[in-house]
């Protein structure tokens, strides 16, 4: 990561590399492929929720038009921005973000990524272009497929204006394998905590998950979720647990509470919970790549991402993760400002634990702003929630 960091920096200083800005599940293949050096903001807008930070900032978002009321990692970001602050620079000394030569996002997770690119496209003078994604999509059919590719193709024109280059398809296949290599090794650690005790919870791959968000499409990926795999065995083997005297296994639905990582991974252990799988980390496996058919099957890989998806595709995703995982109860992060991630607001906890009988509980907070969380009604409502699990 540092590496990462320390590189993005060097081309936004030096126009070494051109750099692009990227949604964390935007076209990073095509980015890369075209040899730009790729920023990812929800990067560090989750920086500023772990470090803290996005609570001095958010108020001077707030102040400049942004509500309270939308993400807070894009008001988290933007109001750090606008005090010239970055978390970089106490972990890399980093001045600032690196300045973007183009923003590409997606719309498949949310509308305020747009809003977020839009408004440092704005500062910096740089080109926005993206993708209008479908949401809320059932069974996906072939014409969405269709029109997500098309929308990439169409990128490519004023990608190679700005990378003074022509695409080499043939990188693109490359990099297409490389997301692809590392995504099944992602996948395939978060799927050693299927066996019980489980070797690592969901705060582990809350952390573990930066490099197939941010490094996606290259070699250092693939190798550290080769070496991370590894581990995950030999824990398996050696019968290490991630929660010494594991009683119960949970489920964690929605964003994490990135400012309360620990203190949550804490009170869970010592209530003998492992939270043992999650819809945010498995949120970076995308089956669908192939490199052989590069644009349709990233087409298809972004837009069969779970936070686009239907209730009813999401609730028969959740009931194979409860079973698979051997879940006896699942907690629903309701993440106040991002209604896109929160999956309690429909009647899902309700209908799903009809369909399993795996009670859920619906915990209230937020993924940057603390101003959303309290503590005490955190450790009650879990408390009880647990307590009632029995055993
Ligand atoms: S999905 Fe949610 S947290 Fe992520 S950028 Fe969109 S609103 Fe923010």
């Amino acid at each position: 990561m540092a590496e990462h960091f320390l590189g993005l920096d060097r081309s936004a200083r030096t126009g070494d590399r051109k750099v692009a800005w990227c949604t964390s599940v935007g076209p990073a293949e095509l980015l890369r492929a075209m040899d730009f050096d790729v920023y990812f903001p929800e990067n560090h807008g989750a920086m500023l929720g772990t470090t803290r930070l996005a609570m001095d900032y958010i108020p001077v978002a707030n102040a400049a038009g942004y509500s309270p009321d939308i993400c807070s990692y894009l008001t988290s970001d933007v109001g750090a921005f606008l005090r010239g602050a970055t978390p970089l620079t106490r972990a890399y000394d980093i001045r600032s973000v690196p300045r973007p030569d183009v923003l590409v996002y997606s719309t498949n997770q949310c509308r305020d990524v747009q809003e977020w690119f839009t408004f440092y496209a704005r500062r910096f003078g740089a080109p926005c272009i993206g993708i209008a994604a479908p949401r809320s999509v059932g069974e996906l059919a072939d014409a969405q497929v269709d029109d997500v590719r098309l929308q990439l193709e169409a990128l490519v024109p004023h990608l190679e204006r700005v990378a003074g280059r022509p695409l080499d398809v043939e990188a693109l296949k490359r990099t297409v394998g490389l997301s692809l290599r590392a995504t099944r090794l992602w996948a395939e650690v978060l799927g050693t905590a299927a066996r019980s005790p489980a070797p690592l919870t969901f705060f582990d791959g809350a952390i573990h998950m930066g490099p197939i968000v941010v490094l996606r499409g290259t070699q250092q990926a693939v190798d550290y979720y080769e070496l991370l795999l590894r581990e995950m065995r030999e824990r398996v083997r050696d019968g290490v647990a991630a929660v010494e005297g594991e009683r119960h296994r949970l489920y964690w639905e929605g964003m994490p509470v990135w400012g309360r990582l620990r203190a949550l991974s804490e009170l869970f252990a010592s209530l003998g919970c492992a939270v043992v799988a999650s819809t945010y980390c498995n949120s970076w496996v995308f089956d669908a790549f192939d490199p052989s058919d590069p644009f349709r099957s990233m087409a298809k890989a972004y837009t069969s991402i779970f936070i686009a998806r239907s209730e009813e595709v999401k609730q028969r995703y959740l009931e194979g993760m409860l079973e698979r995982f051997a879940i006896d109860g699942i907690v629903f992060h309701d993440s106040r400002t991002c209604p896109n991630n929160s999956n309690s607001r429909y009647g899902l906890p309700q209908r799903l634990q009809e369909a399993t009988g795996v009670p859920a509980l619906v915990l209230d907070g937020d993924l940057n702003d603390l101003r959303c969380f309290s503590d005490e009604q955190a450790r009650t409502n879990i408390e009880a929630f647990v307590e009632q699990l029995g055993g």
